[in-house]
């Protein structure tokens, strides 16, 4: 497994991203919402960097990739919060495609949200389908396939505390 991203570098990117959501948001009260499973490394290290007062909540969420269904969203309902008249920020692991954000972000606006942003640990570039980009991230990578600091392959290798490339030996054990 080739690292590509290791703690130290994380823990800036991270303390970075926290500085410009406070210069952005100052004290206005804000709704945290992180994306599972994914999501859940960089929502718990960002969180702690933040002073305003907010409330954490988590969804779950897919975006089907069949080709007739591109960006059709599926979200677990019973775990979405109230968002309407509040100021929303989503935390995800990657941007990649860009529609699973991109149709989150949606349905928060269609529910009421006053503003939703959102942050992202990580960006591949070249990847990106949609209209928007986040508003936050913490770093911009190739199209290669990562795992570690929540993302998984086949819902491993989320607890490496580093972002690492997977080679095709890190599957055989
Ligand atoms: P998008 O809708 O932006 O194409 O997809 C974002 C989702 O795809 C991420 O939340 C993540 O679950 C998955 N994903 C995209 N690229 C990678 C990657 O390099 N590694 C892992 N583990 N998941 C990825
Ligand atoms: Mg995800």
């Amino acid at each position: 497994m080739k690292t590509l991203i290791d703690e130290q570098e994380l823990a800036r990117g991270v303390a970075r991203m926290a500085e410009e959501i406070r210069q952005r948001y100052g004290d206005q009260p804000l709704l945290v919402i992180g994306v599972l499973t994914g999501g859940l490394m960089l929502l718990c290290d960002l969180v702690r960097r933040l002073e305003m007062p907010l409330r954490l909540a988590v969804i779950r969420a897919s975006s089907y990739r069949g080709e007739m269904q591109r960006g059709v969203l599926k979200l677990t309902e019973d775990s979405l919060p109230e968002v309407a008249g509040e100021h929303v920020l989503l935390v995800d692991d990657i941007f990649d495609t860009g529609h699973t954000l991109d149709a989150l972000i949606r349905t928060m606006r269609e529910r009421g949200a006053t503003s939703v942003a959102s942050a992202v640990l990580l960006e591949k570039s070249g990847t990106c389908q949609v209209e928007m980009k986040p508003d936050f991230r913490g770093f911009v990578i190739p199209d290669v396939f990562v795992v570690g600091y929540g993302l998984d392959y086949r819902d491993r290798f989320r607890n490496l505390p580093f972002v690492a490339i997977l080679e095709p030996g890190d599957l055989e054990s």
